[in-house]
């Protein structure tokens, strides 16, 4: 079985990055909660919004993500298991590739460089699971589509939810 995982959300997080920039640069305590429902870049006034929309335009951006709790641990069980492949689309952000790829060395070594895509569109990919963040990721897949619990799809429905890695593992081991 072909299982897709994107990276985002699922096993970086983005949203501590977002959030961690924002109160450094700003001097705020803006909290992980307060995004619920929404992207970090609309939590903030409307004259700072731009600043945090270019956050991942930034170098240096996705070296800094930390690994997503239990990641680590069930995607090196899961690569025994299936035929698995981390899929970004990294292309939104070109400066992202090296970033992310070095990133994957260090946290997910396990995870052969053949078995990365790191792309534009997800609606090429063809097979059998998808673990995404992103509903518009997932309405796309022909596949079976788990949504990943992130603060800003907390309130989406239609897609099978898994709110930890812990869930994953519960549903496809
Ligand atoms: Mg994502």
């Amino acid at each position: 079985m072909t299982l897709f995982v994107d990276m985002d959300e699922v096993i970086a997080d983005t949203y501590w990055a977002h959030i961690e920039l924002y109160n450094q640069e700003f001097g705020e305590q803006l909290t992980l909660e307060e995004c619920y429902g929404k992207e970090v870049w609309q939590c903030v006034p409307q004259e700072r919004q731009e600043s945090v929309r270019k956050h991942a335009t930034r170098n240096g951006f996705f070296s800094m993500l930390k690994p997503i709790e239990g990641s680590q641990q069930i995607l090196e069980q899961l690569v025994k298991h299936y035929d698995l492949y981390i899929a970004s689309a990294a292309m939104q952000y070109p400066n992202s590739l090296k970033e992310k790829s070095d990133w994957l060395d260090d946290f997910f070594p396990f995870i052969n460089w053949k078995n990365r895509i790191l792309c534009g569109d997800k609606h090429i990919l063809k097979g059998d699971i998808l673990i995404d963040d992103r509903s518009y990721n997932l309405k796309n897949f022909n596949g079976r589509s788990l949504l990943f619990t992130s603060p800003h799809n907390v309130h989406s429905n239609g897609f099978e939810r898994v709110n930890s890695w812990h869930e994953v593992a519960g549903k496809l081991i």
